[in-house]
């Protein structure tokens, strides 16, 4: 059902969900619990073993029976009932346990029934430590040592115990950990009690109990830690850990000197300390599907994000710990201290950490957070808000299925454009004053996105119209496309005739949306560039320029790069802007160049013209602007580029590739000089691997080749940045010889970053045969073990299908190997191996994809919106295919 407030154009959606137990209380709720009971404590006692494959629980839950009834139900997956004993005032009985084999438990009453009251049900119980998947509780081996770790969002702390696992239910949490005494032992908050535990050998770890928590935010770690004291940081002097694999503790050194300063920075800007006891940093060997996690007091990161020798400390690597760091700890006040009642604000919590952290990083380090950098999220979001099955930001959540696929760059990218943009309109004051009342009204509580809107439009004294036009953002998908000519006429100010329309990209006829869009154009003044800014509504709308009395020689639709919408110039403007684009402040071309990627890409705006304005980005003196060439080009897709036409737009590519990209590889080279700045080293990372491949320049190869041997040998020997993309040019134009040493060096080495690095870049291989042999080995045992791990391979698959060269005869070795394959993968994800066919981009290849895909994808959860996204991104890279 969908609301409507504020005019009818801002429609929340309200949770329409079936509560289930209407009739047969007997029967299994289908998805949400309902209201039947509420969860008021729960009192957890684990026995694990990082060494065992199960573990042991009991778990004491106090609620609240709202109704009479002979069941109650609640979450619980793949674990094993001993016994459950209810009390009921001066009533115990032993219930009998009913799982329905999928997410839910019965505690049955048998005869009598749960009366209206406070009950406690005590459930004695056994789970298995998940050996592949990176969710519930899963353990994974690392230097010869096991390791345990927790990972419940969404929907997976039912993998741990029985409860009531929504987010909506907020309660304390008391937490029990017997692990053997080898172990150290780490959960949200503090650990208050050390006692020996019953079994021999082993210890009792008693934590505090925590504020009131959602299931979904409780965490755990068991294992031979190193512990590395990190001080204390904060208004509140919260103490802080590190804690790393046995002998790799000072490899958090750089998680140590930044952590602190991120944290005073978000307290700063919410003007609240740090709301809980204590900040562990926890690495997990490796993840399944996402970075790090930001459980209560107990954030995880795969180890490739949070740990570095001091060789491979890189700029990169200290810019991608900071802002996922940064994002995670903003999770505490926006997401763990107010939390999302129900999934359908995923967008919200995510959006909100997500732009946060790129606020924040903007802070800490203001060249973090600029250039390219600054706009990788809002191109993000633009490629994947294209599609005509784009979902709106805030999306009723239904089915399981529905919870995960919240996770997406809608959620994460957009939403972050989102709030940037209406940051910009409301003034950057007070949208913070919204948020820092939003935060302190609703501390420890739950709240909608509706709350944080009325919270925002209240302090910009901006009221309906602000929730209005921010709704029509997060209820609707799409972006608005800006069509703009220039009107320079005698006597009159010169403005801009501004159309805005839905973007449609070719092949696709998706419903128009109707939006008011803050948007703000530079242009050319005397003494400098100038800013107009102005609302934007659907149809024809003019913009007088202020400031400038003449016609301004350039205009830029996207002021600073910012904002959820796309301009597009008639010829007139588009002429100006590629003879001035040298010369446009670095955001306003990188924008130029990346927005005219995404039009090309759509069929919007014909390729030379595209190459153009990628050759032009090329001759701009801002790094930031050449990467974004760069990007561009590396995106342009083979069945877009035609021989007809003068020039064919297959040679003009060949020329930018051979004459600008060729020689700013040589410029730059493989290694760094010592005063390069950090945009300049992430150029590189880009433009060489890209100029080996297509300048035409054999050397680079050759050099490529040489420098990944060196590498093998001694691990100093190329910078820390550049080590995978000499991997990558190595192993995409590897002789046998060479395939054969980065093949052994990946399957010897302990070094996680290292084999991550290896097995990705083998998978680009291009050698008929030798690829063939990694394809091979990929799903080949010795002695009754994987030669790569599942995990891995889940990876390399989607290193080699991104690769244009070989996405074709690798999808057709996936599609004989697949029963292999999907064997071996973490549960679930098989569904995942659609994640880069998007590009495929033959009528061809798509009908192979879809005799396919289309009846397995549907099987794994989430299997069929995976399966029908890239279907879309197939049909667009048709349609704009040149005609001729
Ligand atoms: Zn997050």
């Amino acid at each position: 059902m969908l609301k409507s407030l504020a005019g009818g154009l801002l429609a929340l959606a309200v949770s329409t969900v079936a509560f289930a137990q209407a009739d047969d209380p007997r029967k299994p709720p289908t998805f949400r619990l309902g209201d039947a009971a509420t969860p008021l404590d729960y009192e957890a006692t684990l026995a694990i073993d990082p060494k065992a494959e199960r573990f042991e629980g009991v778990i004491r839950i106090r609620m609240r029976i709202n109704r009479e009834s002979p069941v109650v139900w609640m979450h619980a997956r793949s674990l094993e009932v001993m016994s459950v004993e209810i009390r009921q005032g001066s009533r115990t009985f032993a219930a009998q346990a009913t799982l329905d084999g999928k997410d839910f438990i019965g505690l049955d009453a048998k005869d009598g029934k749960f009366t209206v009251g406070e009950a406690f049900a005590t459930i004695r119980y056994t789970g298995a430590l998940e050996p592949l998947q990176t969710r519930g509780l899963f353990r994974q081996k690392e230097g010869g040592e096991w390791y345990v770790v927790s990972q419940f969002e969404a929907d997976s702390a039912r993998y741990a115990y029985p409860c009531f696992d929504e987010p909506g239910w907020k309660t304390p949490w008391q937490i029990t950990i017997d692990a053997p005494a080898t172990n150290f032992v780490a959960s949200n908050t503090p650990e208050v009690r050390l006692t020996d535990a019953p079994r021999a050998g082993w210890k009792r770890h008693a934590f505090a109990i925590t504020k009131p928590l959602p299931s979904y935010l409780i965490a755990m770690a068991i294992g031979p830690f190193d512990v590395v004291d990190g001080g204390t940081a904060g208004r509140n002097k919260t103490p802080l850990r590190y804690l790393a694999p046995k002998g790799r503790g000072a490899e958090t050194r750089w998680a140590k000197e930044s952590t602190p300063r991120i944290l005073e920075i978000l307290e700063d800007y919410f003007d609240m300390p740090y709301p809980f006891e204590k900040l562990d940093t926890v690495s997990i060997p490796q993840t399944v599907n996402f970075g790090a996690m930001e459980n209560v007091g107990l954030i995880t990161y795969a180890s490739t994000l949070l740990l570095a020798k001091p060789e491979e400390e890189s700029p990169a690597f200290k810019r991608r710990y900071a802002a996922v760091g940064a994002h995670e700890i903003a999770h505490m006040w926006f997401g763990n201290l107010v939390t999302l009642a129900w999934w359908d604000d995923t967008w919200l919590n995510e959006s909100f950490a997500t732009w946060m952290g790129q606020k924040a990083i903007g802070t800490y380090k203001p060249e973090w957070q600029s250039g390219w950098q600054r706009s990788v999220s809002r191109s993000r979001a633009l490629f994947a808000d294209r599609l005509p099955s784009a979902r709106p930001l805030h999306k009723p959540v239904l089915e399981r299925g529905d919870i995960n696929a919240a996770f997406d760059r809608i959620t994460y990218d957009k939403g972050a454009a989102v709030l940037s943009m209406f940051e910009a309109w409301l003034t950057p004051e007070r949208f913070r004053e919204g948020v820092r009342t939003y935060v302190k009204e609703r501390a420890y509580g739950s709240a909608t996105s509706r709350d944080f809107f009325k919270a925002l439009g209240d302090a910009a004294g901006k009221g309906d119209e602000a929730l209005a036009a921010l709704g029509a953002f997060v209820n609707q998908p799409g972006i608005p496309l800006m069509d703009v000519t220039l009107r320079c006429e005698s006597g009159v100010k010169p403005a801009l005739e501004v159309k805005q329309s839905r973007l449609r990209p070719a092949g696709t006829n998706v419903p128009e949306m109707q939006w008011t869009t803050p948007a703000c154009f530079t242009y050319d003044a005397p003494g400098g560039p100038k800013v107009t800014c102005a609302e934007i509504a659907n149809g024809a709308n003019r913009v007088p320029l202020s400031g400038v009395a003449q016609c301004p020689h350039w205009v830029a639709g996207n002021a600073r790069g910012a904002g959820h919408y796309i301009v597009r110039f008639d010829e007139a403007l588009t002429r100006q802007a590629l003879l001035s684009l040298p010369t446009l402040p670095e955001a306003e071309a990188v924008a130029l160049v990346s927005d005219a990627a995404l039009l090309s890409r759509t069929g919007l705006l014909p390729m030379n013209k595209a190459l153009v304005f990628f050759s032009r980005g090329l001759d701009h003196p801002a790094v930031g602007v050449q990467q974004a060439a760069i990007e561009a080009l590396k995106v342009v897709h083979p069945e877009h580029l035609g021989t007809v036409g003068y020039p064919a737009t297959a040679t003009a590519k060949a020329t930018i590739d051979r004459e600008f990209a060729g020689a700013l590889a040589r410029k730059y080279g493989w290694t760094e000089k010592p005063n390069d700045t950090d945009a300049m080293r992430e150029l590189r990372v880009v433009l060489l691997p890209y100029a080996a491949d297509f300048s035409g320049d054999k050397a680079l190869r050759t050099e490529a080749r040489d420098r990944a041997r060196q590498w093998l040998r001694n691990r100093g020997g190329a910078d820390a940045m550049m080590v995978t993309p000499i991997l990558d040019t190595a192993a995409r134009f590897a002789d046998t010889a060479t395939y054969e040493a980065l093949e052994a060096e990946a399957l010897a080495t302990t070094n996680q970053r290292d084999r991550r690095q290896l097995l990705s870049a083998l998978a680009k291989v291009r050698d008929d045969k030798l690829m063939k042999r990694f394809l091979a080995l990929s799903i080949e045992k010795r002695d009754g073990q994987d030669r790569i791990g599942g995990r891995d391979v889940l990876l390399s698959m989607d290193d080699a299908l991104e690769e244009d060269a070989v996405r074709r005869p690798v999808f057709a070795w996936v599609r004989e190997n697949f029963d292999a394959l999907a064997a071996k993968l973490p549960p679930e994800t098989p569904a995942q191996l659609t994640r880069e066919l998007g590009r495929l981009c033959t009528p061809e290849d798509r009908k192979d994809y879809v005799a396919f895909f289309s009846e397995r994808a549907p099987r794994y959860v989430g299997g069929k919106r995976r399966y029908e996204l890239p279907l879309e991104a197939m049909d667009i890279c048709i349609a704009a295919r040149p005609r001729s």
